[in-house]
């Protein structure tokens, strides 16, 4: 990979600087994917393509300026840690429910130079209810965490009045979106713009979309359930 690669991949143009913390971020994934479990995606051009360049798109349609940033859902960083380099002066958040992965998290932004995010450790359903986070996000983004209906509920509460959370999806989400067609607005939020991207064989949806009304204090449910019986 190459600063110019990367940017006809991605669309993406960075800075020496920020193409240095990611070489740094792709030793580190490294090192620490062969420690801990992080990601099934081991091979140097899979986690450029498939993590970095794959996370670095979505910059495109994230609403600027944006102070606090969320991830909802960030397992082993992504799209938290490429976009943290993309944007040093935002405030990042990632939360996932599994602690050992939050850990590395850190240690990777560390070693990259990377700002380090604000870790939330527990579950999207006990975190959207605490008023010390619930719609205090100008931006969320979450790639790969549920089911299209169970990731509204996760996912619309956190957002700002005003907000918006971008969802980084495959092309199934075009089948899901008549599925659970104005399944958003239940939740407070309306769809600005589906987004459609190539990056190198993948297909990719990014679906943007503004909070405009508060969410029901009923969202998300408990524990569990946004996922055994998703809404409608
Ligand atoms: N966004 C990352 C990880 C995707 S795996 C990437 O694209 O590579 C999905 C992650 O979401 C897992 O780490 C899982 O622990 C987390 N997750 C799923 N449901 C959750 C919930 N209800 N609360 C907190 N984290 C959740």
């Amino acid at each position: 990979m190459n600063k110019e690669k990367f940017r006809q991949l991605s669309g993406v143009e960075i800075t020496d600087e920020q193409f240095v913390q990611f070489q740094k971020l792709l030793n580190s994934y490294n090192n620490w994917n062969s420690k801990i479990n992080i990601s099934a995606i081991k091979d140097e051009e899979g986690i450029w393509e498939k993590h970095f360049i794959d996370s670095v798109v979505g910059y495109k349609y994230l609403k600027n300026p944006a102070k606090n940033i969320l991830d909802m859902g960030t397992g082993g960083g992504f799209p938290l840690l490429p976009l943290s380099i993309l944007l040093p002066t935002a405030s990042f958040s990632g939360l996932d429910s599994v602690a050992k992965k939050l850990k590395v998290v850190q240690e990777m932004a560390r070693e990259s130079g990377i700002k380090i995010p604000r870790i939330l450790h527990g579950r999207a359903e006990d975190f959207a209810h605490n008023p010390k986070f619930r719609e205090k996000f100008d931006i969320v983004v979450t790639r790969a965490v549920a089911p299209w209906p169970t990731l509204l509920e996760l996912t619309l509460p956190f957002v700002k009045l005003g907000g918006e959370f971008l969802a980084y999806q495959g092309p199934a989400i075009l089948d899901d979106l008549q599925t659970y067609k104005n399944l958003e607005k239940k939740l407070g939020a309306k769809i600005i713009k589906v987004h459609q991207d190539q990056v190198g064989k993948n297909s990719r949806v990014f679906v943007q979309m503004k909070k405009v009304q508060k969410t029901s204090k009923k969202f998300p449910r408990a524990v569990g359930i946004p996922k055994k019986d998703p809404l409608k």
